[in-house]
């Protein structure tokens, strides 16, 4: 394994020759994938480098340093890929993974419904076997970026005479079908990040199962940890981005014009440039000298930095304890809420008025009405500490029926 300057020192000559920001958006990430810096960390014969996090961390912050374009943002790259690493088959690692490394497909996740949210394993969404072929019926809500996407990780219920989290099978689901039908939610922050998502009679071939039938809960717990630790404080990769896909049209854009561009997905923890942004703004507006004000900022600073560690932690096996996936999300929840609070203690009356004629250009408004959304997705924070207190602390587990019961016996709330 090379050390971490080595790994610098490859990526900065590879790029010298490699990066040209002529090219578009599709020939750079294809380049990308195929050279084995979009996911170092993925084996090989996975389109990797088989290194660690570490090293993979040196990686993307060589790309950032060197002023290229990262690999492709969305939740393909953040779940689809490693959950097809852990369970797919010779096929998905060759083909799919790599569409998804080089932007060629935009993924969305198809797990929660209105009936099985924090309880995932309730969901109802039926797969029926026909032939070679299965006929998906049922509904999802907030999917995230569905309009955009032409790719589904679909987790439906297979066998319903099975305990309920044994019945249900991963499939990798055509959006772009009839049967298929994408309704926006609009937020209080005024955008449609997600989506209802009916399906009426559409079809997967079994060549789409992720994993086995029926043994969808494994794969399914791959692309929720994975969730996860990618939307703990800390951040990665890139001096730009894109969102990939053919529905997004940005693969044919001239790659140098995405640099710069921030990634797309939401406010996050905000990192260590959150802090500093508030700092700036507390300055302008003679807040700075409010020890109050101080304090929280120092604070939010801290955390901040002690976020970054917990979710490099979590990225590197040598250093995990347990549990680190649940705690770095727990804390960028925090975080959002504190610079929530201190954001509007800054800038006062005017966090009631949105737009970017105000001070911090909107930045603090922004803030406070995506702040909810972190505790809320990848599990809420209730269910991080039920994790927590179960798989981590030994804790007994929660009261419920025996987990034997076929799911057809279930009592359900719909
Ligand atoms: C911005 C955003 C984006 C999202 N994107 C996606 C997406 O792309 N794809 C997708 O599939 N889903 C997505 N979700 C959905 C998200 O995963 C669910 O909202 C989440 O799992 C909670 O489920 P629920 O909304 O049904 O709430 P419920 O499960 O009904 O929970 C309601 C409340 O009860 C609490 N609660 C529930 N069970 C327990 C328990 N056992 N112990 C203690 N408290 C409990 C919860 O913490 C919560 O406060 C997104 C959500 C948000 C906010």
């Amino acid at each position: 394994m090379p050390t971490a300057e080595e790994v610098r020192a490859e990526v900065k000559a590879w790029l010298e020759d490699n990066w040209d920001p002529d090219l578009t958006v599709a020939q750079w990430w294809d380049v990308l994938a195929r050279s084995g810096y979009a996911a170092p960390t993925f084996p090989t014969e996975c389109w990797g480098k088989g290194w660690t996090r570490d090293l993979a961390m040196a990686v993307n912050e060589t790309i950032a340093q060197c002023g290229a374009v990262g690999p492709p943002a969305g939740l393909g790259y953040l779940l689809a890929a490693p959950t097809i690493v852990a369970h797919g088959n010779e096929r998905q690692h060759r083909n799919d993974l790599l569409r998804i490394l080089n932007g060629q497909d935009a993924w969305c996740q198809l797990f929660s419904e209105p009936g099985a949210g924090s309880d995932l394993a309730s969901l109802g969404t039926k797969a029926v076997k026909d032939g070679d072929e299965w006929i998906i019926t049922g509904q999802k809500v907030w999917t995230s970026t569905a309009q955009l996407s032409n790719k589904g990780m679909l987790l439906a219920r297979t066998d319903p005479d099975l305990p309920k989290h044994t019945g249900i099978t991963y499939f990798e689901f055509d959006m772009r079908q009839p049967g298929v039908e994408i309704r926006p939610l609009r937020e209080m922050t005024g955008r449609a990040l997600f989506n209802e998502v009916f399906i009426d009679g559409a079809r997967v071939h079994d060549d789409d199962i992720i994993g086995r039938v029926n043994n969808g809960w494994a794969a399914a717990n791959t692309t929720l940890m994975a969730e996860r630790a990618g939307l703990g404080t800390g951040g990665s990769g890139g001096a730009g981005n894109a969102f990939p896909g053919p529905l997004a049209r940005q693969l044919d854009d001239r790659v140098g014009d995405h640099v710069g561009q921030v990634r797309t997905g939401g406010t996050g923890g905000g990192g260590v440039a959150a802090a500093q942004r508030l700092v700036k703004l507390a300055q302008e507006l003679g807040r700075n000298a409010d020890p109050n004000v101080r304090q929280k900022l120092a604070k939010l600073y801290t955390l901040q930095q002690l976020g970054r560690f917990s979710t490099l932690r979590a990225k590197s096996p040598s250093q995990r304890t347990g549990g680190e996936p649940n705690i770095a999300k727990l804390m960028m929840s925090d975080l959002l809420r504190l610079q929530r609070e201190l954001g509007n203690e800054i800038i006062g009356a005017h966090g009631m008025i949105v737009g970017s004629d105000t001070p911090g250009g909107g930045f603090v408004q922004e803030v406070t009405l995506f702040s909810p959304g972190p505790s809320i997705y990848g599990g809420t924070d209730q269910v991080q500490r039920n994790i927590l207190g179960e798989r981590v602390l030994g804790l007994p587990k929660e009261p419920g029926p025996d987990k034997n019961t076929p799911f057809r016996e279930l009592l359900v709330n719909r």
